[in-house]
């Protein structure tokens, strides 16, 4: 499985290279319908920032977002909101999710993205007894496909690394589920503050972690410190479906 994402990812970075080197290159490749339409696509991400040569920049990395389980915590009809934090404690964490066409790397006007986490103690919102709906939020992307959240770090539960839960959804169709995950050596920076240190040994780190271990590491936020915040980024390559 890994070995097999692994090439996936080489075939699609390949595919933005060989489309900026031009048409004759695309075409000789893929044929002139289909090169047509890639290059097409290609103009148009460029245009948006988005395209072969965001992506040759690091911009972003128009790569297939890994499905992964949405584990027993989803509840449906999560609030279109922005900020899902309902005042609970913690640090920080603004979310910047981009949704980009996989096949194109255009961003995706129009998608719901949805995220859901545990608190810093790691208990989820309505699920076991709660019947809250805090830290869970829907937010639509914009032009960029830009999708941005206020929230806190996560907490940690027993057994699973420190990770944030994400469906999107186009045209009502769930097109992506997956999960987002941070470097170990920032949640410990973040868990040193209060209130996570009042629960200092979590028990799994991202490499102990079964799910992480599948395909996880390309869902690792980008995170950068912002005074006594964190800001997170991630663009989430998905197929419409
Ligand atoms: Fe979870």
């Amino acid at each position: 499985m890994s070995e097999h994402d692994h090439d996936h990812d080489v075939v699609l970075s390949r595919r933005g290279a060989l489309a900026k080197l031009g048409g004759l290159a695309v075409v000789a490749l893929s044929g002139t319908a289909l090169a047509t339409r890639e290059l097409l696509d290609a103009e148009e991400a460029d245009a948006a920032g988005t395209g072969p040569a965001a992506v040759a920049s690091g911009l972003v990395s128009c790569v297939l977002a890994p499905e992964q389980t949405e584990g027993p915590y989803y509840v449906e009809d999560a609030a279109l909101r922005r900020n899902v934090t309902e005042g609970k404690p913690g640090v920080p964490l603004t979310l910047r999710l981009t949704v980009v066409n996989v096949a194109s790397c255009r961003p995706i006007k129009g998608a719901a993205v949805e995220i859901w986490h545990c608190d810093a103690g790691g208990a989820y919102s309505g699920v076991q007894g709660d019947t809250g709906m805090f830290l869970r939020g829907v937010q639509r992307t914009d032009a960029k496909g830009l999708a941005l959240f206020r929230t806190i770090y996560p907490g940690w539960y027993q057994g699973r690394t420190v990770h944030i839960h994400t469906k999107v959804h186009l045209g009502g169709n769930v097109v992506h589920t997956g999960q987002l995950y941070f470097s170990d050596a920032v949640t410990d920076a973040a868990y040193k503050r209060s209130p996570y240190d009042e629960r200092p040994d979590r028990t799994t780190r991202n490499t102990a972690d079964s799910i992480y271990r599948n395909g996880g590491k390309r869902s690792t936020l980008k995170l950068v410190r912002s005074g006594t915040a964190y800001v997170g980024s991630i663009a989430m390559g998905v197929q419409r479906s």
